[in-house]
């Protein structure tokens, strides 16, 4: 098992952060291609070629987080989904120069009327098609597209990722344990996403390279997730237990926060030393 640690554009310089992060322990760093780290790499081929460099010198692998934040792949306009589409492609033939250990998608399309039913029907037809299209760049980038469950609409719950993987098999999927909760914990939810993690993994064994783990802690009904692991809901022991039953070969710790605002370099360490001792 391999185990990563996030980097975005507040990261910068990005070469002093890859080498914190291998100094800690980590094995690989998955790079967020959300707005303006793609743009800012692509116009310094400098700095890609030092990256690289030094990716290779210090033996780590790099995986993707693509970029999300307006990118709506689902969305039922097409002018929308079709735009999200271009940047999407923008960012995996970007990503190819670094042969990615994997390239993490989240399916948006989240108009204000997703709730009704004939709606989220469109957003699911269109799912097949984006994703048969994902898989044909997949199979010709060789990027190792994974499709994330997202925290909220559309794609949060298990029979969604269902759904897909019936209609677009070649795929593969990046488990997020803090998204599955914070699913089944929206109002919207209730009635129709609370599988708990354990059905997830048992579900996807064969779909799971790629696993998101941090904690999530509950206060007057919401959930706050990317928490540091020894704190919180998740019986993470546990999930570290099934996960070993799979095809999942990276483990990203991707915590965000402590119980007194931002996680540190201390807690990455502990953390990353405390997982390993679970699997
Ligand atoms: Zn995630």
């Amino acid at each position: 098992m391999k185990f990563g640690h996030a980097i975005w554009y507040g990261d910068r310089p990005f070469e002093k952060a890859i080498k914190n992060i291998h100094r800690i322990g980590y094995d690989y760093i998955e790079l967020s291609l959300d707005y303006p780290t793609m743009e800012t790499l692509e116009k310094n081929k400098e700095m890609v070629k030092r990256i690289k460099a030094l990716l290779k010198d210090l033996d780590m692998e790099i995986g993707f987080h693509a970029p999300f934040a307006g990118v709506e792949l689902l969305h039922p306009r097409k002018i929308i989904s079709d735009a999200g589409f271009k940047i999407m492609e923008r960012a995996m033939k970007f990503a190819t120069q670094f042969s990615p250990a994997y390239f993490d998608i989240h399916l948006r399309g989240n108009p204000p009327t997703i709730k009704l039913r004939d709606v989220r029907e469109e957003i699911y037809d269109k799912s097949i098609l984006v994703g048969q299209r994902l898989s044909k760049l997949n199979k010709k980038l060789k990027l190792n597209i994974t499709i994330e469950n997202k925290p909220n609409l559309p794609f949060c719950f298990l029979d969604d990722f269902k759904f897909f993987f019936a209609g677009v098999k070649d795929l593969d999927m990046c488990l997020d344990v803090g998204h599955v909760i914070c699913a089944n914990n929206d109002g919207r939810g209730k009635n129709e996403g609370n599988a708990d993690i354990s059905e997830w993994i048992d579900a996807f064994k064969n779909k799971i390279k790629v696993l998101h783990l941090h904690n999530c802690r509950k206060t007057e009904g919401s959930v706050w997730d990317h928490y540091i692991l020894e704190d919180g809901i998740i019986d993470i022991e546990k999930v570290c237990k099934q996960i070993k039953d799979t095809k999942c070969k990276y483990i990203q710790l991707e915590i965000f926060s402590n119980e007194n605002g931002l996680a540190n370099d201390k807690d990455f360490k502990r953390n990353l030393e405390l997982v390993k001792t679970f699997l």
